[in-house]
């Protein structure tokens, strides 16, 4: 088992997306182990987006972050980091493949609607930045599990 980081971007909660996109990983079969809203500070988005602080976008990506509640999600489940990028889709909304939440939901490279952590180290990090030391993070089993892992898949 996997956790990783999800942030459903100032664009989906101003869109009314916050329950559409929470579905796409919901019945996936992600188990949802930590939730939360806010206008998160702007030190913690700089933080979360510091290895893109030499990139050109890197001021308007802060103050898009900072400019309207966040949903911070974090999942769990099998290879959760890489099943997540790929409900999300290509970063450019014109781009991502339909099916995808960028590729049904978005238009834009900015306004893209998701963040998914990009690797286990990556995972870490913003887990602990968005939800602490696991301290908001709540572990349980759903009960239906059973009928989502086969027990006898092979690797
Ligand atoms: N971004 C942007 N302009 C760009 C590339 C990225 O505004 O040309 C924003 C966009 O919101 C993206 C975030 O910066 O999601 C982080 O970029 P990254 O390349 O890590 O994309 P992601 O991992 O989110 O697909
Ligand atoms: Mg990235």
């Amino acid at each position: 088992m996997e956790r990783t980081l999800v942030l459903v971007k100032p664009d989906g909660v101003q869109r009314g997306l916050v329950g559409r996109i929470l579905q796409r990983f919901e019945t996936k079969g992600l188990r949802v182990v930590g939730l939360k809203l806010r206008r998160f500070p702007e030190e913690l988005i700089r933080e979360h987006y510091a290895m893109h602080a030499e990139r050109p976008f890197y001021a308007s990506l802060v103050r898009f972050m900072t400019s309207g509640p966040v949903v911070a999600v974090a999942l769990e489940g099998e290879n959760a980091i890489a099943v997540t990028r790929n409900l999300m889709g290509a970063t450019n909304g014109q781009e991502a493949a339909p099916g995808t939440i960028r590729g049904d939901f978005g238009m834009s490279v900015s306004f893209n609607l998701v963040h998914g952590s990009d690797g286990p180290e990556s995972a870490a990090k913003e887990l602990k930045l968005f939800f602490g030391a696991d301290g908001d993070l709540v572990d349980w089993t759903p009960t239906l599990e059973s009928w989502v892992y086969d027990q006898d898949d092979q690797g």
